[in-house]
C-alpha cells in the first residue's frame, strides 16, 4: 500500500536532536515507534542508544535485542497498536543524505518487515525524513507540509 503522509510528533524530533548532540561526534540512533493507519504513518516516540550499541564517527550499530525489547514492551502495553515503524540515526558531522550503506540497510529492513518504513537522519539541529516502501528502488525524501504545536505532517505523494 502506498503511504500518503507521515505525521511526526515534536517529541520525536526533540529526542533525536538531543541524543545526536549528546553523542556527537559519534553517530547515534534507534527505532521509531508509532501507529499505522490506512495509508498514514504516525511517529510518536523513538528509542535511544543503549550500552550495547556500537558508535563511531561514521556508523552506528544498534544492538537489536535491546531496542526490539523496548519496542515489544510498548507494542504490548498499547494492545498491539504502537509498532516499530522505522529507524533513525544521526550524521553528526556530515550531510543529511543517506549513504550507500543506509540505502542497503533500509531496503533490507523494509523487505523483511514487508511494510513501508520511515528513516529520519538528524544532525543535532535539523532532521530529514525518508520513506522507503517495498516497491521503490530508493528512499523518498519527504517534504514538511504543515506544522502545529504537536507535530509536523509530511506529504508522501
Ligand atoms: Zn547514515
Amino acid at each position: 500500500m502506498m503511504i500518503e503522509g507521515v505525521l511526526v510528533d515534536n517529541i520525536v524530533f526533540e529526542k533525536m536532536a538531543g541524543c545526536t548532540r549528546r553523542f556527537s561526534p559519534l553517530e547515534a540512533g534507534g527505532l521509531v515507534l508509532g501507529y499505522r493507519k490506512d495509508t498514514y504513518i504516525h511517529a510518536i516516540d523513538v528509542t535511544l542508544p543503549g550500552l550495547w550499541d556500537k558508535h563511531s564517527r561514521s556508523s552506528f550499530h544498534r544492538s537489536p535485542r535491546v531496542h526490539r525489547l523496548r519496542a515489544l514492551r510498548l507494542w504490548r502495553k498499547s494492545g498491539g497498536l504502537i509498532d516499530w515503524i522505522g529507524e533513525w540515526h544521526s550524521h553528526p558531522s556530515f550531510s543529511l543524505s543517506p549513504s550507500g550503506v543506509d540505502h542497503r540497510n533500509w531496503k533490507r529492513l523494509v523487505r523483511h518487515r514487508k511494510a513501508a518504513m520511515i528513516f529520519p537522519i538528524c544532525d543535532g539541529r535539523e532532521c530529514e525524513l525518508f520513506l522507503q516502501d517495498r516497491f521503490q528502488i530508493g528512499p523518498h525524501k519527504l517534504a514538511a507540509f504543515e506544522s502545529d504545536n504537536l507535530g509536523t505532517f509530511f506529504n508522501a505523494t
